[in-house]
């Protein structure tokens, strides 16, 4: 196994994924690096629990964006990783669930890299691996979900959604939404107008693997009504797809499953 004094040395950054919120999800190897680190920013959606974990005496800054909310702007929090790293620190940028997907991480890779700075990433478990555990449900099935798509739904205010709805439509399979509680209901009204039909099963999970966690089952057709009804303030991911409304119970052929209104309409808070 390595040691931080192997692959962690002064003047080096680190972009550690932190995982959906619950500390226990974190890689050892994160957990490594943070004990290890002289300064870690972190993110907004990084959960306290996993900040706890950082040693007494670690300078940590809060760079967090939550929409909206800037605190700073993405090149300020290049420069203040590059330059944290020059002036010969060990650097560690939390960034929630994994830093690969979703996370602006090339823009900090690319900055560090142009300053001669040395960087790598440390995955983390992504908000959607996370939703899957807190429903207790594959997001892939076999014969009904052969294809899972990661896919934000973020745009910025006044801009209007440019996906590929008729991809995103695939009745085979798992869509994974990110930042989409916003644009829920022009985000189902889109997929299907592409010919996903109404009933197909939807479910936003908020909050995955934190102890106020809520999961809220509904389909497409009611999905933005729901989302806007029931959101409170925490991350949530919306998944969307047949897979969803698969009973766990050992019935999982396909008839069982179009009869989706077993879920759908059924809007189960805690
Ligand atoms: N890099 C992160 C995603 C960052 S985008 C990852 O891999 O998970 C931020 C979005 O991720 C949020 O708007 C939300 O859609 C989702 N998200 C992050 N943490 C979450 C959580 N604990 N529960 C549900 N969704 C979450």
């Amino acid at each position: 196994m390595t040691n931080s004094a192997q692959d962690f040395p002064q003047g080096m950054v680190w972009l550690v994924g932190a995982g959906p919120g619950d500390p226990e999800l974190l890689t050892r190897k994160a957990e490594r690096l943070i004990a290890a680190a002289d300064v870690i920013f972190y993110d907004a959606l990084v959960g306290s629990g996993v900040l706890d974990l950082a040693p007494r005496g670690v300078r940590m800054v809060p760079v967090g964006k939550r929409s909206g909310r800037h605190s700073k702007d993405q090149p300020s929090i290049d420069r203040l990783l590059f330059e944290a790293a020059l002036s010969g620190l060990r650097v560690v940028r939390l960034k929630g669930g994994d830093p690969a997907i979703f996370g602006r991480a090339n823009e900090e890779l690319s900055a560090c890299r142009a300053a001669g700075v040395a960087v790598k990433i440390c995955p983390g478990i992504t908000a959607a691996s996370a939703a899957a555990a807190s429903i207790g449900n594959s997001l892939t099935l076999r014969g009904l979900a052969r294809k899972l798509t990661f896919v934000t739904a973020h745009t910025r205010a006044g801009v209007a959604l440019a996906l590929d709805w008729n991809a995103l439509a695939d009745p085979d399979a798992t869509t994974a939404i990110y930042m989409g509680k916003a644009s829920a209901a022009e985000v189902a009204a889109q997929m299907m107008a592409a010919g996903l039909p109404g009933s197909t099963p939807a479910l936003m999970v908020e909050s995955a693997s934190l102890p106020e966690e809520r999961i809220v089952r509904t389909r497409l057709d009611l999905l933005g009504l729901t989302v806007h009804a029931t959101a409170s303030d925490g991350p949530a991911l919306l998944l969307i797809g047949q897979a969803m409304g698969a009973r766990t119970d050992g019935v999982t052929q396909p008839a069982a499953l179009a009869e989706a209104g077993a879920v759908g309409g059924s809007i189960t808070l805690p």
